[in-house]
């Protein structure tokens, strides 16, 4: 009993020194609207040494596989998510997962939406955290979204892989 007690108070005193070495690691969430601003998806990311892994469930989507990615606004204004602004590129790179001049912090696999509408996928943002004051931070003042496209993201084309109109955005919340 005592040891754990002084197990814990040591936790805490290493917390206070070390800037919370025993916490867990940050995570945000997004929640996902169409164009007509109903719910169609929910994100969970989550800081890894590799990056922040997100995953994604969507349902009453286009089945196919669509574009996916970070964009640099967290505003999602229905109808037509323009005002989620471009990728999350703060290192300025351009755009394409096979990009050799890319890519976006910003830029994602593309997810496969099946024929019941519904889709998932995993990835993980290699080139952001969730730390915020960081200038690749997703908590940035204006904030982030996911944003998912109409179209495939061809990985290559700048500045947004030829991916079509966007068809559903989450802003990126703790
Ligand atoms: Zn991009």
């Amino acid at each position: 009993m005592l040891g754990k007690i002084s197990t814990a108070g040591l936790g805490l005193a290493l917390s206070l020194v070390l800037g919370c070495g025993q916490c867990p690691p940050a995570t945000a969430k997004s929640t996902l609207v169409n164009t007509q601003g109903q719910k169609v998806g929910e994100a969970t990311l989550i800081e890894t040494p590799q990056g922040v892994q997100i995953v994604v469930k969507v349902e009453n989507l286009p089945p196919g596989e669509h574009a996916f990615h970070i964009h640099e606004k967290g505003v999602c204004a229905t109808p037509g998510f323009q005002s989620a602004g471009g990728h999350f590129n703060p290192a300025g790179k351009h755009h394409g997962l096979k990009n050799p001049a890319g890519p976006h912090a910003g830029d994602l696999p593309n997810i496969t939406v099946g024929a019941d509408g519904k889709g998932k996928i995993e990835a993980v943002a290699k080139s952001v955290t969730l730390k915020e004051g960081e200038k690749n931070s997703l908590f940035q003042a204006g904030g982030t979204s996911l944003v998912i496209h109409a179209d495939v993201d061809d990985y290559v084309s700048d500045p947004a892989g030829n991916a079509g109109p966007r068809i559903a955005c989450g802003v990126i919340t703790r």
